[in-house]
């Protein structure tokens, strides 16, 4: 018996060390530990050994019972450590390996023109407005002094989307209409509101059905004396600002259904600095901006008695200031900026 279990445990340390993978490791256990196993069917037989012989025969068994297990125990250790480094080794992430490139974004030319202008407002202390962009016609007519079969409505070709009463707005104006109604007719005004206006135009490189359209109004009591002056000093501050410093702004008698009296707000050239141009038509001078005093009307619709209460306004297309600016020639590109080289391009003549 002696002998056989030297020989089991012989064999058994054999195929042990030539082992190679879980399952194998798992027939052997079986074929040496199991129930039926080699080692079990020698258990049994220690009914037979003679008492004197037994406690030698259990030790020797447990002998090689333990180091059969301990050759398994170690096997097991081996291959769960060589399937993790496995497992480890294809989901490693190679941390030098390029990246895809993300280039840079600029904002287009117009939002960009947009919030330039909002930005200086506001640091004149205006407050940046909203409203609908679907109207109704009072708002964007009747109040602003502009009735029913007036023929400055012929001019906006409008939009109309509900018999004459609801349109697309045809200017941002009625948004003045609403913030002074929303006041009460008590309090002053100072405001720009930009936003997206329509008309039945036929687009081409000058004109579009839609175009943004930013507007500012100040109105306060009569005492504190809003004048020409205090407008064309705030045009003055936008367009140096918005263009250079040497910019000059000229004011050219106008009319206006909603301002008076108006006027039409002529800058120096951009381009060729006032000495004359293809751009400025030789005149030195580009036509950007329409304003006036506002409309004792106008004051009156809205809720302000015009004995008590003043104030100006102007209006300008961000289109056109955006292409004067950077001397665009089509209103279209501006609504077509879809490659980044070009933004980036114009984003970079700012620097
Ligand atoms: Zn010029």
């Amino acid at each position: 018996m002696q002998d056989k279990l030297l020989e089991i445990k012989e064999k058994a340390l054999s195929v042990l060390n030539n082992c190679k993978d879980e399952k194998t490791l798992n027939d052997i256990k079986v074929k040496f530990l199991g129930k039926q196993g080699e080692l079990t069917s020698i258990l049994r037989g220690m009914r037979d050994v003679s008492q004197e012989d037994r406690p030698k025969i259990g030790a020797l068994l447990n002998e090689v019972r333990g180091a059969i297990e301990e050759k398994i125990t170690e096997l097991n250790n081996k291959f769960n450590e060589e399937q993790l480094n496995k497992k480890l080794q294809s989901e490693k992430i190679d941390v030098t390996l390029s990246g895809l490139q993300v280039k840079n974004g600029a904002p287009s030319v117009l939002e960009k023109v947009i919030e330039d202008i909002e930005e200086i407002f506001m640091s004149m202390g205006f407050d940046v407005v909203d409203g609908p962009e679907i109207e109704e016609d009072k708002f964007n007519f009747e109040m602003l002094n502009i009735p029913k079969g007036h023929p400055a409505r012929d001019a906006q070709d409008t939009f109309y989307i509900e018999d004459e009463k609801v349109l697309l707005r045809s200017q941002t104006s009625p948004v003045q209409a609403r913030t002074m109604l929303a006041a009460g007719g008590n309090k002053p005004i100072r405001m720009i509101c930009p936003g997206k206006t329509y008309r039945r135009d036929s687009d081409d490189a000058t004109h579009s059905h839609q175009f943004t359209q930013i507007e500012g109004l100040v109105v306060d009591r009569i005492e504190r004396g809003i004048s020409m002056s205090d407008l064309k000093g705030t045009l003055d501050t936008l367009f140096k600002k918005i263009f250079d410093e040497k910019t000059e702004v000229r004011f050219r008698p106008s009319y206006y259904q909603f301002t008076e009296p108006s006027v039409e707000v002529d800058l120096t050239c951009c381009s060729c600095k006032g000495k004359g141009c293809p751009m400025c038509k030789n005149t030195g001078w580009i036509t950007v901006c329409g304003a006036g005093m506002v409309h004792p009307n106008v004051l009156r619709n809205c809720g302000y008695d015009p004995k008590e209460w003043s104030g100006f306004a102007c209006g300008f297309g961000a289109e056109r200031v955006a292409m004067v600016k950077y001397g665009m020639t089509d209103i279209r590109k501006l609504d077509n900026q879809t490659d980044l080289r070009e933004t980036a391009a114009f984003d970079r003549r700012e620097d």
